[in-house]
């Protein structure tokens, strides 16, 4: 008993509790604010500030950018039509505009959802690379958009777009892909169609965030090169939801981000996330964002920081860091 006593009284102990309670405090810290209420995510807020929602439409990508000054920017909508329902819930009830629609390749786990957007928005502006793709559903996607005479451009490396004091500065591609084919190395493999995606990197005041839609680490090696000093980012969306065809060593080194967030879906048939990116980043001591377990996963940059809230509470362990 009195050695118990005595343990408890020592220097030993203390330390032992004091360290416990810092790791506490470090594990409360690493938990991410959870965002809206239990019906879903909230409305954006009208606060100055850039918001970037990466949408959790299961295995695909989709994702919203709103300017402080009120510009929507659309980046791929997802495998199906579960984008209507999350930016209706985003947006300000009357905002039917898209400013900006970025479709960063035709596969249909970035384009099926935005079909119906073109019928239920204006969509304003479209980037996308015109590569051929001959698909019922980006056929009917461009029927669309010629239907409704949307401004299309083909954006490549080298390219800036800016709202306000939000600049999209874009990496890739470094040529021009309308009306070109491309072959296809086969379903969840690198390359192809993949690495014809349009790669920018979105930046506000200091803040920066890099969408690398499902470019491979061939791309990654050429923009180490082309564009290295510029790549620099507090959150990267990493290519092609996770897969080991992308995110690179290399390439997280030049990117350096604090935050690497990996669209994806639960229990997807190709193992996304792949286990060798997962270790990567964690590693690197780089927080991991999934969809695929936090849900819709909401940024907001001051322009000094970003900040980050989640639709679910998840343990660090739980996500892979
Ligand atoms: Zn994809």
């Amino acid at each position: 008993m009195s050695t118990i006593r005595s343990f408890l009284r020592s220097r030993w102990f203390s330390r032992i509790l004091a360290g416990a309670v810092i790791a506490g405090v470090l594990s409360l810290g690493s938990v991410l604010e959870p965002w809206g209420t239990a019906t879903g995510p909230g409305r954006l807020a009208d606060d100055g500030k850039l918001h970037v929602i990466f949408f959790d439409v299961g295995q695909g990508d989709a994702a919203l950018i709103r300017t402080p000054t009120g510009e929507d920017i659309l980046v791929d909508g997802g495998p199906d039509t579960s984008v209507i329902q999350k930016l209706g819930a985003a947006l300000p009830k009357d905002d039917r505009d898209i400013e900006l629609l970025i479709l960063t390749h035709p596969h249909a786990d970035h384009l099926t959802g935005l079909l119906e957007i073109l019928r239920r928005y204006q969509v304003r502006r479209l980037m996308m690379t015109g590569v051929v793709h001959t698909t019922d559903v980006h056929e009917s996607f461009l029927k669309e958009v010629r239907n409704r005479d949307i401004d299309t451009e083909t954006p490549r490396a080298g390219e800036v777009v800016s709202f306000g004091e939000t600049r999209l500065e874009f990496f890739w591609p470094l040529e021009e892909w309308s009306g070109r084919r491309v072959s296809e190395t086969g379903p969840g493999e690198g390359g192809g169609l993949n690495d014809t995606s349009i790669v920018f990197r979105l930046v506000y005041g200091q803040t920066e965030v890099l969408f690398m839609g499902d470019a491979t680490s061939e791309v990654e090696e050429e923009l180490v090169v082309s564009a290295s000093s510029t790549l620099v980012s507090d959150l990267l969306k990493v290519g092609h939801h996770g897969s080991k065809y992308s995110t690179s060593r290399v390439f997280l080194a030049a990117v350096d981000p604090e935050n690497a967030l990996i669209s994806s879906g639960k229990g997807n048939s190709y193992g996304h996330p792949a286990y060798r990116v997962i270790k990567l980043l964690r590693d690197a001591g780089v927080r991991i964002l999934r969809t695929d377990t936090h849900g819709d996963i909401l940024a907001t940059s001051d322009g000094g920081k970003i900040d980050i809230q989640t639709e679910n509470e998840v343990l660090a362990s739980e996500s892979g860091n």
